[in-house]
């Protein structure tokens, strides 16, 4: 069997040993995180170095390489640990071992969902993910949706739905119109990009002003849409967030859905990270008022503990998901009945599509539907908590309550020019020392340590031993 070169990358004894030795290897690595809070988030290295290692280590393979082990063991001393309970950076799941363990199989499966025959099972699975999740959202039996590629081509894709909504024959005609979507000045950038995508330009993107707590301000649409008129740009549609990047501000969407209905425009929501809170009795009110959008956008990648990527797109009426591209007339679809549920590549943007539903139904199966609101309730609860122990903290503040599960700090210093440069310094050194790993984030001019609690094994003493660690970085600067 080891005669050609083809049949070793097919070799199934070769998979069972190395599949088992590799699980190990990851058992063993998340046993070390598990009982070290000081084993290391990421060892960071600079990108050219990383980049020369790898580029030494195919060197040294050019005949190949049958140490699996070794290139596995590599890649995992150069990636950063989302498992680590101080793991607090971007808004990534720490993924459930067996959403994770569905991957490896929908990796060697790798049925392309696209059409029913090419992924019967995930079909089937991804219809009943996101009917779940739009009963969640408090849609009724018209409503249906998708699995994607994650937010940013989500939100492309309910802003194509929405334009296609506004004008029936875009998509064979394009359009002639100076077209605009209104979004908060706080929105992800994927909004703005998705706007320029379709191409309404700059111009095509109408930020909202915010008020104090980066919401959008419902007093300022009126004024934001006449002016908008004035100006010649018909808007098709208003986002709002549930919630923002920046702070984990979420938007007053009952008052938006009101000016929505009244104007009569789509109105989206992009809650790719905040729509979770479908899922708690304590956080839901939060969004209170999404089951009026139209579209609902929300990461299970986010906060629903699934690995990458694994985003739904809902929709209201199911009939909207199966027109944005669709022609003219093929789209005379009966909405009672939703055609072709089972052809998923019929809706969305890619052809060829992960298994992803597979990744969020096993978690449904294996542990109950409770497991999300725990998760939700755990991570908000505890940057609640965060933000009481750095407000009791002498030399630190935070930026604003948190709403959701994003905490924004820093030192405070004796000006804000030289508080933005300690704090921008101190998160270098963080990244470098990698005991820790946080973003940041300017709010206002200001600069801010950013902070997003993802594990559901942080503790206390972690939050403790990061302000600590500042401290400790602040005077070595
Ligand atoms: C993360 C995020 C996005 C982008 O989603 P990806 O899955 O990273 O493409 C869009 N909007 C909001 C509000 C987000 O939090």
């Amino acid at each position: 069997m080891t005669k050609y070169t083809i049949n070793r990358a097919y070799d199934v004894d070769d998979f069972r040993k190395t599949g088992h030795a590799l699980v190990d290897l990851l058992a063993d690595h998340l046993q070390v995180l598990n009982d070290n809070p000081n084993e290391l988030v990421i060892r960071y290295r600079n990108p050219d170095e990383t980049l020369q290692f790898w580029q030494a280590d195919l060197e040294a393979s050019k005949e190949g390489n049958d140490n699996q082990l070794d290139f596995f063991r590599n890649v995992l001393n150069q990636c950063i640990n989302v498992q680590h309970q101080r793991y607090m950076g971007h808004q990534v799941s720490v993924p459930a071992y067996t959403s994770a363990l569905s991957g490896l199989m929908t990796d060697l499966l790798s049925n392309g969902t696209g059409v029913f025959e090419m992924g019967m099972a995930s079909n089937a699975m991804e219809r009943i993910v996101t009917d779940f999740l739009a009963k969640k959202i408090g849609f009724d039996t018209n409503s249906t949706g998708f699995l994607t590629s994650g937010g940013t081509l989500a939100n492309l894709t309910a802003m194509l739905a929405a334009r296609r909504a506004a004008s029936a024959d875009v998509w064979e005609n394009g359009h002639t119109e100076k077209l605009g979507i209104m979004v908060s000045a706080e929105a992800h950038y994927c909004i703005d990009r998705a706007a320029r995508i379709m191409g309404f330009g700059e111009d095509g993107v109408i930020k909202v002003p915010v008020d104090e707590k980066f919401r959008i301000d419902p007093g300022q649409l009126e004024a934001v849409w006449q002016k908008t008129k004035a100006d010649g740009i018909k808007i098709i549609a208003l986002v709002g967030c549930t919630c923002s990047t920046a702070t984990g501000s979420f938007d007053n969407l009952e008052a938006l859905a009101e000016f929505t209905a009244q104007k009569g425009i789509w109105f989206h929501v992009d809650a790719a990270h905040g729509g979770c809170v479908v899922f708690s009795k304590k956080y839901k009110h939060l969004a209170r008022g999404i089951e009026r959008a139209d579209s609902v956008v929300v990461d299970f990648h986010k906060m629903l503990m699934t690995p990458s990527l694994n985003t739904a797109l809902i929709f209201k009426r199911g009939e909207d998901s199966y027109k944005t591209f669709t022609q003219k007339a093929q789209y005379l679809w009966d909405a009672e009945k939703i055609p072709e549920w089972y052809h998923s590549g019929k809706r969305t943007f890619e052809c060829t599509k992960l298994m992803m539903s597979i990744k969020v139904y096993s978690i449904l199966r294996t542990y109950g539907e409770s497991i999300f609101e725990e998760n939700v309730d755990i991570l908000f609860d505890n940057a609640r908590t965060f933000a009481r122990i750095i407000e009791d903290r002498k030399g630190f503040e935070i930026a604003l309550e948190p709403e959701a599960n994003i905490v924004n700090f820093r030192l405070v210093e004796s000006s804000d020019e030289r508080s933005n440069t300690i704090n921008g310094l101190i998160r270098d050194a963080l990244i470098e020392s990698g005991r820790f790993f946080t973003v940041q984030t300017v709010i206002k001019g200001i600069r801010y340590l950013r902070t997003s609690i993802m594990h559901p094994f942080t503790t206390e003493d972690d939050f403790h031993a990061l302000l600590d660690e500042i401290e400790h970085l602040r005077v070595n600067l």
